[in-house]
């Protein structure tokens, strides 16, 4: 019997094992990917869709016709438990049955427990949600004689593309001036003393600098303690008042996958090994952002990014086709990669701990990248379709190793 691989989520890791795995072992294996929704989101584009630069339904692919062209399963349901023992995931519908389980489910917004900021801040991890946020931009700038002040918190990655984003949006709404003369303001607040905690200060520097010449106010050192409707609490004790509230305070794993009898990290993260299994399953992987990876290479947890999923994605499809063949597996050894980020469409630095540089081409080589990745996913149903016309197994098999996915 063939091998039934069961994956759960449809992100940049899952979709990318599930398609990996099928042109590594074509018929000999069962795979059905498992999915909430029906369509994976371009997470890394998600900001520009605040600022209305790119619509949702942009950045967004249709999984059944790309997996159905690629002949492989797929179930739109909730995953809400996996019992190891007797190798079933549950979903809401159904209880299915797995020889392999790959877990990439992505994380979870964190909220930290603060009183208020699950119900009064705008939190994001869809396009539709950030779409909702850039109306409600929009709405309240629309009145340039009520004073606006939107809030950002968390002064990471996402909290400055935000601020990116809305400096972009209040300039294109000709509400320059309101945020000149403070009747606008965009504040972002961090807990950490330095934006980009984790960066290197070379880029710290650059982004605070960029952001602050712009008219972005920083309050850095600041935790929140408490949001209520229209203000928020922080630690010192200052009550800040707020038209709304953004909220990129941090992730944290799905609350279902604390549930399960895998090995964890003290913070909740999924462990592996280097083979990226459970190492108390080697039938059980996790990949993509549920996962704190650390190896004797990368001693700080890899960082929780697309690039690196996908890489994972590849590494765990080989492992799992090599194992069900009765070969070694190997060792997944992530090469460092630069960051991109961008602040807005004038500006984005590209750095890494040995590079660093900025310009406007940044934030067009990060557009060249969700416009290929969009390209690959959604062009592979029509691509399969004209290679299944072609007559001849082998030259089917040529032209698909000729095909970028
Ligand atoms: C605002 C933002 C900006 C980012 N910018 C960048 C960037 O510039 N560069 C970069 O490299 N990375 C960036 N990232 C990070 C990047 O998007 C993630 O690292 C990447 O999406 C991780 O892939 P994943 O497959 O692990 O998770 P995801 O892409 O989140 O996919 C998880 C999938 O699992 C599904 N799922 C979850 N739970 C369940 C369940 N219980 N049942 C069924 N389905 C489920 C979800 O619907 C989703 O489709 C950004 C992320 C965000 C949020």
């Amino acid at each position: 019997m063939h091998p039934r691989i069961v994956i759960v989520g449809a992100g940049f890791a899952g979709l990318e094992t599930a398609l990996s795995l099928k042109s590594l072992m074509k018929r000999a294996a069962d795979i059905t990917v498992i999915d909430r929704n029906d369509h994976q989101s371009f997470l890394p584009s998600i900001h520009e869709v605040i600022s209305g630069k790119v619509r949702p339904d942009q950045i967004e692919i249709a999984l059944p016709p790309l997996l159905d062209a690629a002949r492989i399963a797929f179930v739109q349901d909730e995953v809400h438990e996996i019992d190891t023992s007797r190798r079933k995931v549950h979903t809401a519908l159904a209880a299915l049955p797995f020889d392999y389980l790959v877990i990439a489910c992505g994380a979870a917004v964190r909220f930290y427990g603060v009183p208020g900021a699950r119900e009064f801040a705008y939190a994001f991890r869809t396009p539709e949600q950030a779409d909702r946020i850039g109306s409600e931009v929009r709405a309240l700038i629309e009145d340039p004689r009520r004073p606006v002040r939107i809030l950002i918190a968390g002064g990471g990655l996402e909290g400055i593309e935000i601020a990116g984003e809305l400096l972009d949006l209040v300039s294109e709404a000709g509400q320059a001036e309101a945020l000149e003369s403070r009747a606008l303001s965009i504040e972002l607040i961090e807990a950490a003393a330095r934006l980009l905690p984790g960066c290197s200060e070379r880029v710290q520097d650059f982004v605070e600098e960029y952001l602050a010449g712009r008219g972005v106010q920083l309050l850095k050192g600041s935790a929140i303690t408490e949001v209520r409707k229209d203000a928020l609490l922080l630690a010192s004790g200052e009550t800040r008042e707020m038209s709304m509230l953004i909220w990129t305070g941090g992730i944290q794993p799905p609350e279902w996958i604390r549930n399960l009898s895998l090995a964890r990290h003290p913070d909740g993260w999924l462990q592996v090994t280097d083979r990226l299994h459970s190492p108390d399953d080697d039938h059980i992987y996790a990949i993509g952002d549920v996962i704190s990876f650390t190896s004797p290479e990368h001693p700080q947890t890899l960082p929780r990014e697309a690039h690196y999923a996908l890489d994972q994605a590849r590494v765990s499809a080989l492992n799992i086709c090599y194992d069900a063949r009765g070969y070694r597996k190997i060792g997944y050894h992530p090469p460092t990669k630069p960051q991109a980020i961008s602040l807005g469409k004038a500006m984005g630095v590209l750095a890494s701990d040995t590079f660093f540089s900025n310009g406007p081409w940044v934030v067009r080589l990060k557009k060249l990248v969700e416009k290929r990745h969009m390209l690959m996913y959604r062009a592979r149903p029509y691509l399969s379709t004209l290679t299944d016309a072609v007559p001849g197994a082998e030259f089917r098999h040529l032209l698909r190793l000729l095909m970028p996915i």
